[in-house]
């Protein structure tokens, strides 16, 4: 987990339940935020699986603690609610969409079993994307809950530094909030990388933070990297009977058990993923069709390659650490991260 603790040094002290609006600049209101005067024991900054578990185990022992969690819209402009990746752009929607595609490989099975299954049973993305978005939803308001009956104060604001005790971040009105506390901790996360180098990459593709909540099958779908996100993806798609092709510039997996690594690839080439092994993405284009068209050199021949496809996923590690900008100056060891 990309959780930080930065300054999670012997929480003490009490201090004042205050959330200040910004007058006179944020400069002015950080030298008010003296020691003593604090609005919290704790700030968490990132409302993910990190922040989230810190925050609550922080109140649990008596602490006044304060969550801040902000979204940053995904270039496609996918946006969603408390918890962080894991329970809406990672673990728990991957795990339903993996769920759907095992219950498929089963009625596939199942006639040879007795069962009297009409083949082929057809698959509705619609359906499942409905269900899956409206289970993650259901999360998001349990995390608020959770937080509130820990009385954990949270704020959907994107936090910056202002100095080592304080943040600030506008509030949906516009209104500027500025809290600070003894300790603040960064569980910022990360988000999938765009290769911005490659023409129409971000113009038309999207990434792990855009495909649980496509309202529309994605259909014939390219996969760009080898990562774990990568697999996975290209694995649940591949199960519910998309065409789907994972392109590799080098291994898969990299840094996992290679030998265990070869198995999960032959494993999903013997269900139906395909593999363009050695071969990197170097421009995407739109079609007058609306398809697109992806251009891609093969490493091992030097020559250059197309395909076109419904939808161009890119899944390439590492992922990106979120950066928690400073307001003012230097924040001080407060800007770490890793
Ligand atoms: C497709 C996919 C599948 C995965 N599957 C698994 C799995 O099966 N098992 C597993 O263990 N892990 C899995 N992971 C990894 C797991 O999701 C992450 O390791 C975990 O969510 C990281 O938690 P975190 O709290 O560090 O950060 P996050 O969950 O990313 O939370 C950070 C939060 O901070 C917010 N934030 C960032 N900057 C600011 C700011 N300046 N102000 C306010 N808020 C801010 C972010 O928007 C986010 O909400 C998966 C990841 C992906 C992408």
């Amino acid at each position: 987990m990309a959780a930080m603790a930065v300054a999670l040094r012997g929480l003490g002290g009490r201090f004042r339940w205050r959330t200040q609006a910004v007058a006179g600049g944020v400069r002015g209101a950080a030298r008010g935020a003296a020691a003593g005067q604090r609005d919290y024991d704790l700030l968490v900054v990132g409302g993910g699986s990190g922040g989230l578990a810190c925050a609550k185990e922080a109140a649990q022992l008596g602490r006044k603690v304060a969550v801040v969690d902000y979204v940053e819209p995904s270039p496609q402009g996918t946006r969603w609610g408390l918890g962080g990746t894991c329970v809406n752009v990672g673990c728990i929607p991957k795990k339903l969409m993996h769920q759907a595609a095992l219950l498929g490989g089963l009625i596939q099975d199942a006639p040879n079993y007795g069962w009297e299954v009409a083949q082929p049973v057809p698959h509705d993305w619609r359906k499942m994307a409905e269900a899956v978005q409206n289970h993650v939803k259901s999360l998001n308001w349990g995390h608020r809950v959770q937080l509130q009956d820990r009385k954990v104060k949270y704020f959907n604001i994107k936090a910056s530094f202002v100095d080592e005790h304080t943040v600030c971040g506008v509030a949906k009105g516009g209104k500027e909030i500025l809290l600070s506390a003894d300790h603040i901790i960064i569980a910022t996360g990360g988000r999938p990388r765009y290769p911005t180098h490659i023409e129409g990459a971000l113009e038309y593709g999207i990434t792990s933070d855009d495909i649980f909540w496509l309202k529309e099958s994605p259909g014939k779908t390219l996969v760009v990297g080898a990562s774990y996100v990568a697999l996975e993806c290209a694995g649940f798609l591949t199960g519910i009977g998309l065409d789907t092709t994972i392109m590799m510039r080098s291994i898969p997996l990299r840094g996992f058990d290679q030998q265990m690594s070869s198995m999960v690839i032959e494993h999903m080439a013997s269900h139906g993923t395909r593999f363009l092994r050695g071969c990197a993405p170097s421009r995407v284009r739109r079609l007058p069709d609306g398809q697109l068209q992806v251009t891609w050199e093969d490493r091992t021949t030097g020559k250059e390659d197309t395909g076109t496809f419904d939808t161009v996923l890119w899944a390439i590690a590492p992922r990106i650490s979120a950066c928690l900008p400073t307001t003012v100056g230097h924040a001080g060891k407060n800007q770490r991260r890793d």
